[in-house]
């Protein structure tokens, strides 16, 4: 009973530490996708311009993104935090960013009106660098980095349950450190015995169901 909760334990750890990792990276991914993608789009003599989140708010997003890239393997947890930072930046920060560049465009604009208003008198067209829309246009950038966000700290959680799943004792919940798990035959928290893997009778190591020789030292199982 005791090891079939350890093996379905231990199994449900490892498939939430795989499964989250891909999540994490995948999100990771989409936040620097999104960091880069357009957050603002505008014409300036004709010409569509789009301008990368990175240069606004983005620039924290992309960071989020690199350490969840970076730091997934030894710490999960700041990765679901990364998320997170990257889900709030993604869904707060598209609307400054558009407002910002629409107000440097009417500014321009109104410095531009009294050489405007002279060239109109000399019957000359007028200055319009982003044409009739005095407006930017909000990009997909911040979407896609909240998406990002949302799927990085998702991953981050479940990794991070997982890898303590994968190594704690179900009885006392203490983590076993990534030194003492191969050669662990009781919880040093409980006493409890661990049955659920095989074990070395040479080295002690744990070995899978599926083994015939041992994985640290090769004697056969
Ligand atoms: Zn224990
Ligand atoms: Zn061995």
């Amino acid at each position: 009973m005791a090891s079939r909760r350890q093996a379905d334990r231990r199994r449900l750890g490892a498939g939430l530490w795989h499964g989250g990792r891909m999540l994490s990276g995948a999100g990771a991914l989409g936040v620097l996708a999104g960091s880069v993608a357009p957050w603002v789009q505008l014409s300036l003599f004709g010409i569509p311009l789009a301008a990368p989140g990175v240069l606004f708010a983005g620039a924290w997003s992309a960071a989020a993104g690199l350490i969840g890239l970076s730091v997934l393997r030894r710490a999960p947890f700041v990765v679901a935090v990364a998320g997170l930072v990257a889900l709030g930046v993604g869904m707060s920060q598209g609307k400054p960013a558009v407002q910002a560049v629409s107000r440097q465009i009417l500014s321009l604009r109104m410095r531009l009106m009294p050489v405007n208003a002279r060239l109109e008198q000399v019957r000359l067209s007028p200055i319009e660098p982003f044409g009739e829309v005095s407006h930017a246009e909000p990009g997909p950038g911040p979407a896609w980095v909240a998406l990002g966000g949302a799927v990085l700290l998702l991953g981050g959680v479940a990794a991070g349950l997982g890898e303590r799943w994968r190594r704690s004792c179900p009885q006392c919940r203490l983590v076993w450190s990534d030194e003492r798990l191969p050669t662990l035959l009781h919880c040093p928290g409980c006493g409890l015995r661990r049955t659920s893997a095989r074990q070395c009778q040479n080295c002690w190591h744990v070995a899978e169901k599926s083994d015939k020789h041992c994985a640290h030292c090769g004697e056969a199982l």
